[in-house]
């Protein structure tokens, strides 16, 4: 397939040319004026743009919370994602307390074959583990760690494990990320809202304020600071939480931060009212000024790279909360939280675009080039260089979609963007050379998509 006169646009700049796709699934070749092959398919990529597939670096697919579970599985997820123009994802196998990690990532791994597209794994860690366990996840591709600062009852690890697990991952090559929010903190506010008869959704963000986030990333920054190695903050969401990443970095460590696409386009407001309950998610939506910082940071190279944290539920099971219960959640306390978002992402930051708040090359840094290299995919994802595998999305700016779940692929019947419509859609999904979507409808196939190996970061010794 060659893909004629689009704005080829990746980290070797923004040109117009042609892409050739080969017959092995790769990209065979990338210059102005090729001439196609005889009965080569030629597909017309004028006035639209040519760039690499995005990569979602932080999926929660089919996971188990409490009572219910994720409403959307691998073979659902990832078409969902694709069909927005993402073509690899990289989801969290968790490890929950008395689990043996490795038993959870063979489970995940099983899921995966499920998969439309390619799909990488990290693990979360939520008690202390040997360093046999980094190890043996490393050699499995393994190679990030997500450990978290809040949910003191299922989830969270002190800071002991957590420069135990950074000291370990720096040894093998491996990347720890954090979910920074303050969770003995927020435990103490929790119990008053409940103990004071504050019960709304809306307690839910006023006992996770923003000031416990930045508090956590600075701590995560010295922790890293002390174990010597890298640390990546997942789902930043507030300014002071982007405060302390730049704090971090300009004293020289090296911290990447992650924004997700409710934190730039989604605020508090929606926090009320009797769809609320639909926008609960942690970190909680903040005011609206702090979308304009995270803005500020995408722009400015302070926030690194753009995934959704993708965590849908069903309404009902949202009602019956974590507890399963028949007459509804009780509190603010048992409303799972995590909003869908695998399938909007790449238009909410094209939107950035449109606007004039980042440049073209941004968005695909931002979506794709930089999650791609942070986690050791890359060039094989992320770049058109050729030889690398030919995961292309033909986008088009004037495309326009609306943003209601019954227009939308993924498996819930709610979605945050509902009355908004994006301008900007992929044309054309490229996954190793395979259409697996077309002007908004998945033609690919639950299976096609392959378990990725992720490579150990350079330096390592173990
Ligand atoms: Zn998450």
């Amino acid at each position: 397939m060659l893909l004629r006169g689009g704005r080829v646009v990746d980290v070797d700049g923004d040109r117009t040319a042609d892409l050739r796709v080969g017959s092995d699934g790769r990209v065979a070749g990338l210059a102005a004026g090729i001439v196609p092959a005889p009965g080569e398919e030629v597909v017309d990529a004028a006035g639209l743009l040519v760039v690499p597939g995005g990569v979602d670096a932080h999926t929660h697919l089919q996971l188990p919370v409490g009572r219910v579970r994720v409403s959307d599985d691998f073979a659902s997820g990832t078409a969902a994602a694709a069909v927005g123009g993402t073509t690899t994802v990289i989801d969290y196998v968790t490890a929950y307390r008395g689990e043996d990690p490795l038993s959870a990532l063979a489970t995940w791994r099983r899921w995966v074959e499920e998969a439309a597209v390619d799909v990488g794994l990290h693990m979360t860690f939520t008690e202390a583990v040997p360093e046999s366990t980094v190890a043996a996840c490393v050699e499995l591709g393994v190679t990030s760690f997500k450990l978290y600062m809040a949910y003191p009852e299922t989830l969270q690890v002190d800071d002991g494990v957590i420069l135990d697990v950074m000291r370990a991952a720096g040894r093998h090559g491996g990347l720890v990320t954090v979910h920074a929010e303050n969770g003995s903190a927020i435990e103490a506010l929790r119990r008053q809202a409940l103990s004071e008869g504050r019960t709304g959704v809306v307690e839910h963000s006023l006992t996770r304020p923003a000031l416990l986030e930045g508090e956590a990333v600075a701590r995560a920054g010295v922790l890293a600071e002390l174990a010597g190695t890298p640390v990546y903050i997942v789902h930043v969401s507030s300014a002071p939480a982007l405060a302390a990443v730049r704090a971090a970095r300009e004293r020289g460590v090296d911290m990447m931060a992650e924004t997700c696409p409710q934190y730039l386009h989604l605020s508090g407001s929606e926090l009320t009212g009797p769809g609320a309950a639909d926008f609960v998610c942690t970190p909680p939506l903040r005011d609206p000024w702090h979308q304009e910082e995270l803005w500020q940071g995408l722009a400015d190279g302070s926030v690194h790279t753009v995934a959704t944290d993708h965590c849908p539920f069903t309404t009902a099971d949202r009602r019956s909360g974590l507890r399963g219960r028949v007459t509804g959640w009780r509190d603010f306390t048992e409303i799972p939280g995590g909003l869908p978002g695998i399938e909007t992402r790449m238009a909410l930051v094209w939107e950035g675009v449109t606007d004039g708040r980042i440049g073209v090359a941004d968005w695909v840094r931002l979506c794709s080039e930089a999650p791609a290299r942070t986690f050791g995919l890359w060039p094989q994802k992320g770049s058109l260089r050729p030889g690398t595998d030919a995961d292309v999305v033909v986008w088009d700016p004037d495309a326009v979609q609306a943003l209601d779940a019954p227009a939308l692929h993924m498996r819930t019947d709610h979605s945050p963007y509902a009355g908004r419509r994006a301008r900007g859609w992929p044309r054309l999904v490229l996954s190793r050379g395979r259409v697996v979507a077309r002007a908004g409808s998945f033609v690919g196939e639950v299976g096609w998509g392959r378990y990725l190996a992720r490579r150990a970061r350079d330096g390592a010794h173990g």
